[in-house]
């Protein structure tokens, strides 16, 4: 027993020590103090050491190393230079492109979760959703209005177009220049207010969105406000804001999609004519796919790499990735046809040129940003990706828990609405799970690009989890509806969301990339409290001044990884009693604590992951996509906490809140667990284990008993619904789809006991329900229903048999509708590549 509590006592001080950052010299103190004490007997009686003799002169050495490495004369010869060499030669190497990728984004809230300990009050600091009159009036009014006109039907399948009077209106009231500034003749909403008014549009249309997001996200008009001279400001944002320009963005080619900066797209600086005159220009020859709006553009926005073979701008060959903006009528610009992605209906299409000539000041922000093309782009995606594809996931998996709780309680099989099923009420809690994390984090993350930052990891982590999680919310939708969801035809409301779900995975980085290279094997690089610096500091030409950074940073880092490890382990033997919780958490501590626990777990994971695999990371995707995973839903579990306590803590939400967390902490263990348990370096293996895990698995997801009453209230028309939905276009029109589940789910609530009363004489025989025979005049005759109950149940069969109803066609009416010259479009990219290459 005295043996075990020496033990006990021992472990703890080494753990207090690490988890307060004991300098050298404390730990030094601390092994001479318990080596003195053992050799001095202090100890007899609880361990039987050996006498001292050989093994007690060489127990010395630990206290005398510490000791003596905490002199700089010492520790820069013995550990700091040979440090200096063996990192240089373990951590990743950084190419030109990803330094700027790195250097472009913001490091917040993501760093509080990579260093173990995350500051409440930064998380607090965070606004909640605010908007300025002017910003809500908009998305009242406006947005509202355009959603009524917006019929996604014609849309996608009657016109395959969007109608000439969307974009009439969406010109005409400013909102393809939300980003542009006041100034310039745009709205100039915030972040939020641009996330707030793209939700909505896309709740309504995925295809008719598109128009709207792409003009205010990555392409002309965001680059020209943030980068171009004076002159492209004034010309081209005011025709930009009021829609007389319609941009498109083009980077992506044939041979360069995820691995956009090597393309082949290549501008030369020559002389040229212009006009009638002889100016500087650049001779460029392109070809892109993909192109969003491109086949409606006015104005091409275009990424290329430039040469200067004649060094006539003076800075070298290689000038590197410039981006221009071009005329669409410019000779020699081809604007292709269009392509049909997902049967969608928004313009997509390739454009090319060959040797086309464009003065210099087409580039955007003249002759000083060429070869700054990956940076500005990069700068931008870091704020943009937080934003456009965030809130249409965010508003397309709000959609889907507002339709399908509706359908659920009105669709009726075996004697019951289909919602009191166990086997539906699963995929409508992971809706509900899905609705409230989601906005949670989009609205957090919106306030962060509102208050001025980039969060490069975040938005990145964002775009990948929002998308994926919208695409298991659209499954989800489409099993509860059954054969409802899979008809297609105007009455369906779901199939939108269903073709446009790749699209939203594929744009703007696709998933797979997105989460097993940036989120993590950058991201790690970027909001480590170390790493970067380490990496700046080996970079650092100056020698003497890059190994100064290199000891401060190592140093740290050193501290930081054993901090880590002995927080790690003690939270894991205490289950987390003693994580942090800030003031006012009102019920929340226990979810406080564990994310506080789990935090502590991913930055000792996270931190040893770096350091075993160094440049391996970008190959080890496996693990680096995982520690994405569980990053990702750190990061979730604290906006879940923020929404609930910015929403005034609604105690309604508290039992989804334990859900989401619930979850959220199991698949975070899952994820943490799948990287330890393919840790390539078996004793770091171990060693994880006994830390992370010390007792096995800490986290379950929620119980079954806690979804059925999550889902029973969100099934419920009313306030909790309509917050679970807020922000997303709601129909109350029985003319239309949505709005008739809406009206019907009301009347359905308010049949329900004559529905029971019904159906309980439908089993007993009394009354027979088939077709041909009135069963609610039978039921109100024989006493079963009253006759104010039968007139309800009435209005209710009419409208539900309206809302199972499924759509049915002439097969002329099916016939493809868009052109019998299919065959000679195949491979008209192709066709582009090899004019372009051979003209
Ligand atoms: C409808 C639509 C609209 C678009 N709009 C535009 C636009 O307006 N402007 C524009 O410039 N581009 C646009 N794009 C292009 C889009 O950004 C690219 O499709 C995307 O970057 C991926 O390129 P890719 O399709 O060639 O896939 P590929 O690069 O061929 O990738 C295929 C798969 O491999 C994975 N992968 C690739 N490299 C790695 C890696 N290192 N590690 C792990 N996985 C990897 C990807 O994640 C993906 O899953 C659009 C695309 C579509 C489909």
């Amino acid at each position: 027993m005295a043996l075990l509590l020496l033990l006990l006592v021992l472990l703890g001080g080494a753990v207090a020590l690490g988890m307060y950052r004991a300098s050298g010299w404390q730990w030094a103190i601390a092994l001479a103090a318990v080596t003195f004490a053992w050799q001095a007997g202090i100890f007899h009686g609880t361990l039987h050491f050996p006498s001292p003799g050989f093994l007690g002169l060489l127990a010395w050495l630990p206290p005398i190393i510490l000791g003596a490495l905490s002199w700089e004369q010492v520790r820069r010869p013995l550990l700091i230079q040979p440090a200096f060499k063996m990192v240089k030669g373990i951590l990743p190497k950084v190419s030109d492109t990803e330094q700027q990728a790195l250097d472009a984004g913001t490091v917040g809230f993501d760093a509080e979760i990579f260093s173990g300990t995350p500051d409440w009050t930064k998380l607090r600091a965070i606004p909640p959703i605010v908007l300025t009159p002017e910003e809500q009036a908009f998305l009242d009014g406006p947005t509202e209005e355009l959603c009524r006109m917006l019929d996604h039907w014609q849309i996608r399948h009657r016109q395959r177009e969007i109608p000439e009077e969307v974009w009439d209106f969406v010109k005409a009231k400013g909102f393809l220049g939300m980003l542009i500034s006041k100034e310039h003749g745009g709205l100039g909403f915030s972040p939020q207010a641009q996330s707030l008014i793209l939700g909505k549009i896309a709740s309504r249309s995925p295809d008719a969105v598109t128009i709207v997001m792409v003009p205010n996200s990555l392409g002309p008009g965001e680059l020209i406000e943030k980068y171009g001279t004076d002159q492209q400001k004034h010309y081209y944002l005011p025709r930009l804001a009021q829609g007389l320009e319609v941009p498109c963005f083009s980077l992506t080619g044939p041979t360069s999609g995820s691995d956009a900066a090597t393309m082949r797209d290549i501008g030369t600086v020559t002389k040229g004519h212009f006009e009638g005159r002889e100016v500087t220009g650049i001779r460029l020859s392109w070809d892109k796919r993909y192109i969003t709006l491109g086949p409606n553009a006015t104005l091409v926005g275009l990424a290329f790499r430039l040469f200067d073979p004649e060094s006539i701008l003076g800075r070298g060959e290689d000038i590197g990735i410039t981006v221009a903006m071009i005329p669409a009528t410019h000779p020699g610009v081809n604007i292709g046809r269009r392509h049909l992605p997902s049967g969608a209906a928004f313009p997509n299409g390739p454009n090319w040129g060959k040797d086309v000539f464009i003065p210099l000041d087409w580039v955007i922000g003249g002759e000083k940003m060429v070869g700054q093309g990956w940076r500005m782009l990069m700068e931008c995606l870091a704020a943009g990706r937080a934003i456009s594809l965030p809130s249409s996931a965010t508003a397309g998996a709000k959609a889907m828990l507002r339709f399908s709780t509706a359908y659920a309680r009105i669709r009726r099989q075996f004697g019951l609405p289909i919602s009191r099923m166990e086997g539906i009420e699963e995929p409508l809690a992971r809706l509900v799970e899905t609705a409230y994390a989601n906005e949670a984090a989009r609205a957090v993350t919106a306030a962060m690009v509102s208050r001025g930052e980039k969060p490069s990891v975040i938005s990145a982590l964002m775009k990948y989890q929002t998308t994926e999680r919208m695409r298991r919310a659209v499954n989800d939708a489409f099993d509860i509806h059954g054969g409802r969801a899979i008809c297609d035809g105007p009455s369906n409301y779901l199939q939108s969301a269903y073709q446009l779900v790749p699209v939203g995975i594929t744009v703007e980085g696709a998933n797979i990339l997105t989460r097993t290279l940036i989120t993590f094997a950058q991201g790690a690089l970027r909001s480590h409290p170390y790493l970067y610096k380490e990496v700046q500091a080996l970079q650092d030409p100056d020698s003497e001044r890059g190994i100064d950074a290199f000891e401060d940073a190592f140093l740290g880092h050193v501290t930081f990884s054993v901090a880590n490890a002995s927080g790690a382990f003690f939270h894991n033997v205490t289950l987390g009693y003693f994580g942090n919780v800030p003031e006012r958490a009102e019920g929340l501590e226990p979810i406080y604590r564990q994310i506080w626990r789990a935090s502590r777990n991913f930055a000792l994971v996270a931190d040893l992951t770096v350091a075993m695999l160094g440049g391996g990371l970008k190959v080890k995707q496996k693990l680096t996509g995982r520690l994405a995973d569980a990053l990702s839903e750190l990061y979730f579990l604290c906006c879940l906490v923020k929404r609930f306590e910015d929403d005034g803590r609604p105690a309604a939400d508290r039992p989804i809140v334990a859900l989401a967390a619930a979850n959220g902490l199991a698949r975070f263990e899952e994820a943490l667990r799948g990287t330890i348990e393919n840790f390539p370096n078996a004793p770091a293996r171990a060693f994880l284990r006994a830390v992370v895990f010390p007792f096995g698995r800490h986290y379950y997801p929620a119980r079954d008993a806690l979804a059925s009453k999550v889902v029973r209230a969100a099934t419920e028309p009313g306030e909790l619904r309509d917050r679970l939905t807020r922000d997303i276009y709601i129909s109350s029109d029985p003319d239309d789809p949505t709005g008739l589940l809406e009206v019907t789910l009301k009347k359905v609530v308010a049949a329900e006991e004559a529905e029971k009363k019904l159906e309980r004489a439908i089993r007993l025989g009394t009354v027979r329900r088939y077709h041909g025979i009135d069963w609610i005049a039978d039921a109100a005759g024989k006493g079963v229903v009253t006759e104010s109950e039968a007139q309800l149940l009435k209005e209710v069969e009419a409208l539900t048999a309206r809302v199972i109803a499924v759509d049915h066609f002439d097969p002329l009416e099916l016939k493809p509708n868009y052109g019998a010259e299919s065959p000679g479009s195949l491979g008209h990219n192709s066709r582009a590549l090899g004019s372009a290459a051979a003209e």
